[in-house]
C-alpha cells in the first residue's frame, strides 16, 4: 500500500491523487475534478453523462440501482424507487411530516424526534445509506473515467443545512469510502467557480440566486480575508423548476378541456404530458413558441403566457431575496455580484426579474448546474494545498463529540471545523427521575465511543428530579486558538451548570490520526450498521415503554380486543429486541406504531410525547 502521510494543518489524508468535488443535489448530483490544464471539469463518464439523477432504486434481491437506470422505476415501481432522499437527510419525521405527500415511498411515521427512515423491500434504511448509494456511484464514475482511485472529496450542502444535516452528509461520504475533507456551502462554491473569494485582498458581498427543479434558496455572503460568512439565507425547499411544469400542465389540461380525474388515472399519460411540459418549458428559454401534439391533445404555449403561469412562483422568490437583504442588514446597492445557480435560472423570465430586483446583470456564463460541483472541485484543489496564493486556516484534524445512548459517538465540533469554533447541542435524561448526567468527551471518527479516544468525563450533577425527556441539558464545545477545548453542559431549567478544559491534541501523533481516518473508512459500513442497531434498539425500548404505559393508563378507553391485540404487536417487538436484527426490530415498531396510531390519536396523551424529545444521554 503506498504511504499515506496526515497533513495536521488541513486534517487530510495526502496521497497523490485526485480530489473531487461533489455536487449531492436534491434531483441530481454530480462530480467534478480539477484537470490537467488546472481547470475545474465535470465528469462525464463513458458518456453517461454528467448529471447523476439523485435517485435509488432497490430491486428484488435488494441490490441499489442508481442514477438514469432507477428514474425509470419511478413510474413502474414507486413504492422502491427513493428520490429526493436530501430533504430527509439529517431530518426527523415530524420535520418533514407536513410535506410527506409528496414522496410515493413509505417514510416510517413513528412521531417521534429520531431519523427518518425509509422502507423499501424488506429492509429499512436511514437517508445516509441511501446518499452513501448515490455518493458511491459517483465515486465509481470518477474512478471509472479518471482510471484512478478516489478516495478524497468535498461536499456541498445548503447553506441552511443544520449541524445534523451536515453530519448525516459527512457520515453518508465515509460510508460511500469517502474521506470528507470538507463540507462547503453550495453559495461558497458557486462564487469558487466563478473566481470570487480566491484572491484574499479581496472584500465583496455577492447574492447566489439558486432554483432548481423542486428547491429555491437565496444566499447572502460577504467575503473577507479568504473567509466566506453567510450574512442571510432564505428560501422556499418547495418551490421549483416542477412548479413551472405543473403549471404548463395545467394550462393545457385546461385548454384541452381534459377530465382531470381520468387524467389522475392514466399515469401513462400523465407522465407523457409532465415531460412534454418540462420540454416546452426548457424550448421557450431559447424560442418564443412551443407546439407539439400528444395523440388528440394539442400541447402548445408561447412565451408570453408561459411567462404569466409562473409570475407568481417567480414573484415568491423575488420576496425572499427581499427578506434575506433585509435580514443581512444591507441595502440592494450593497450586492457586489449577483451568481445564478439551478437549471431553472434559464429560464430568461427568472433571470430577467433577477436583474430587475437587484440593478445588476447576474454572473450566468458558468453552467448553472455545473457551478456548485466546479467550485467544489476548485475547494478540494485548495485544501490540497495545489494553491499556494491561498493561506490555510488550522482546522481539527478529528472530531469531537460525545457519548449517547448505546455507547454511541455523538459528533459535536466535527473533524476539519476551523479553529476556533464553537459548536452544542441539546440533550435530556433517559430515566425518570435522573438527577446526575454523565458526559464524556470523545475524540475520533468511529460510531461507537470504544473506539474513540477519551479526552474527559464528567457529572452534571443536581438536576431536579423530572421524568424522563423533559430535562434540556444544553451540552457546548469551545475551542479555542491554542487548541483548548472548554466543554460545558447545563440543565436550563434549574440552571445547574458544569464545565472542563482538555487539550485534545495532547499525546496524540500524526502516526494515530492516520490510523483513526484509515479505520473509520474502512471500518464505515460496520459501524453504521451497529448504529443502526444501537438506535433501532433505544427506539423500540422505547416505543415498548411508551406503549406499555398508555395500555396501564388508558385501557377504560380500549376494547378488550383491542387490548388483547396491542399485547400481541409488544411482544412480538420484545422477542425482536432480543435479536440482532434491526430490520426486524424497526418493522414490528413500525407494526405496533401502526396498529396503535388510531387510540393515540384518540386519547391525546402531551405527556407521552413530550417524554419522548431530544436524544438521550
Ligand atoms: P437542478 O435541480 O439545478 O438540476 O435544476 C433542474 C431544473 O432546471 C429542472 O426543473 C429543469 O426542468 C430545469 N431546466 C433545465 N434546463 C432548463 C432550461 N433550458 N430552461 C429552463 N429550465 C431548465
Amino acid at each position: 500500500m503506498a504511504k499515506i502521510s496526515i497533513n495536521l494543518a488541513t486534517g487530510s489524508l495526502q496521497q497523490e491523487e485526485i480530489i473531487v468535488g461533489i455536487d449531492l443535489g436534491t434531483t441530481n448530483s454530480l462530480v467534478a475534478f480539477i484537470n490537467p490544464d488546472k481547470n475545474p471539469q465535470v465528469i462525464n463518464d463513458s458518456g453517461k453523462g454528467l448529471l447523476v439523477p439523485s435517485v435509488v432504486y432497490f430491486n428484488s434481491h435488494n441490490e441499489a440501482i442508481v442514477g438514469n437506470e432507477a428514474k425509470e422505476f419511478l413510474t413502474t415501481d414507486p413504492a422502491n424507487t427513493i428520490f429526493s432522499v436530501k430533504r430527509l437527510l439529517g431530518r426527523s419525521y415530524k420535520d418533514v411530516a407536513e410535506h410527506s405527500d409528496i414522496f410515493s415511498y413509505k417514510i416510517i411515521d413513528d412521531d417521534s424526534d429520531a431519523l427518518v427512515k425509509i422502507h423499501a423491500g424488506d429492509r429499512f434504511y436511514t437517508p445516509i445509506e441511501l446518499s452513501a448509494e448515490i455518493l458511491k456511484e459517483l465515486k465509481a464514475r470518477a474512478e471509472h473515467a479518471l482510471k484512478t482511485p478516489v478516495n478524497r472529496a468535498v461536499i456541498t450542502v445548503p447553506a441552511y443545512f443544520n449541524d445534523s444535516q451536515r453530519q448525516a452528509t459527512r457520515d453518508a461520504g465515509k460510508l460511500a469510502g469517502l474521506d470528507v475533507m470538507r463540507i462547503v456551502n453550495e453559495p461558497t462554491a458557486a462564487s469558487l467557480a466563478y473566481g470570487i473569494g480566491l484572491d484574499p485582498t479581496q472584500q465583496k458581498t455577492i447574492a447566489v440566486y439558486d432554483l432548481g427543479g423542486g428547491t429555491f434558496d437565496v444566499s447572502i455572503l460577504q467575503i473577507q480575508n479568504g473567509i466566506f460568512e453567510v450574512l442571510a439565507t432564505n428560501g422556499n425547499t418547495y418551490l421549483g423548476g416542477d412548479d413551472f411544469d405543473r403549471a404548463i400542465l395545467n394550462y393545457w389540461i385546461e385548454q384541452n378541456k381534459l377530465d382531470k380525474a381520468e387524467l389522475a388515472n392514466n399515469n401513462v399519460l400523465m407522465q407523457t404530458l409532465r415531460l412534454q411540459a418540462e420540454a416546452a418549458k426548457k424550448a421557450l428559454s431559447s424560442q418564443n413558441l412551443y407546439n407539439e401534439q400528444v395523440g388528440e391533445i394539442w400541447c402548445t404555449l408561447d412565451k408570453q403566457t408561459f411567462e404569466k403561469l409562473i409570475a407568481a412562483k417567480v414573484d415568491e422568490t423575488i420576496t425572499a431575496c427581499k427578506n434575506a437583504l433585509q435580514d443581512s442588514g444591507l441595502a440592494v446597492t450593497a450586492i457586489d455580484e449577483v451568481i445564478l445557480v439551478g437549471g431553472s435560472t434559464r429560464t430568461p423570465y427568472v433571470k430577467k426579474q433577477v436583474e430587475a430586483f437587484f440593478g445588476k446583470k447576474p454572473q450566468d456564463n458558468i453552467n448553472p448546474d455545473e457551478v456548485v460541483a466546479l467550485g467544489a472541485a476548485i475547494q478540494a484543489d485548495v485544501l490540497a494545498g495545489n494553491r499556494s496564493d491561498i493561506l490555510l486556516l488550522d482546522v481539527t484534524p478529528l472530531s469531537l463529540g460525545i457519548e449517547t445512548m448505546g455507547g454511541l459517538m455523538d459528533v459535536i465540533i466535527a473533524r476539519n471545523s476551523k479553529v476556533p469554533t464553537k459548536a452544542g447541542r441539546q440533550y435530556t435524561t433517559s430515566i425518570d427521575g435522573q438527577v446526575n448526567m454523565k458526559i464524556a468527551v470523545y475524540q475520533g471518527e468511529r460510531d461507537l465511543v470504544k473506539e474513540n479516544r477519551k479526552l474527559a468525563e464528567f457529572d452534571l450533577k443536581g438536576i431536579p428530579a423530572m421524568p424522563a425527556g423533559l430535562p434540556k441539558v444544553d451540552i457546548n464545545f469551545l475551542l479555542n486558538a491554542d487548541g483548548i477545548l472548554t466543554v460545558q453542559a447545563i440543565e436550563l431549567r434549574s440552571g445547574v451548570k458544569q464545565e472542563i478544559e482538555v487539550k485534545p491534541s495532547y499525546g496524540l501523533t500524526d502516526d494515530t490520526v492516520e490510523k483513526m481516518l484509515i479505520d473509520s473508512i474502512t471500518h464505515a459500513q460496520s459501524d453504521v450498521a451497529q448504529r443502526m442497531l444501537i438506535e433501532a434498539r433505544s427506539e423500540g425500548e422505547q416505543l415498548l415503554y411508551t406503549a406499555e404505559r398508555f395500555v396501564e393508563k388508558h385501557a377504560e378507553h380500549l376494547t378488550q380486543a383491542e387490548i388483547r391485540d396491542t399485547q400481541l404487536y409488544i411482544s412480538a417487538l420484545k422477542n425482536a429486541l432480543t435479536l440482532n436484527d434491526k430490520d426486524l426490530i424497526l418493522k414490528k415498531a413500525d407494526e405496533l406504531n401502526e396498529f396503535t396510531r388510531p387510540f393515540a390519536e384518540r386519547v391525546m396523551d402531551a405527556a407521552i410525547s413530550t417524554a419522548m424529545k431530544g436524544k438521550k444521554i
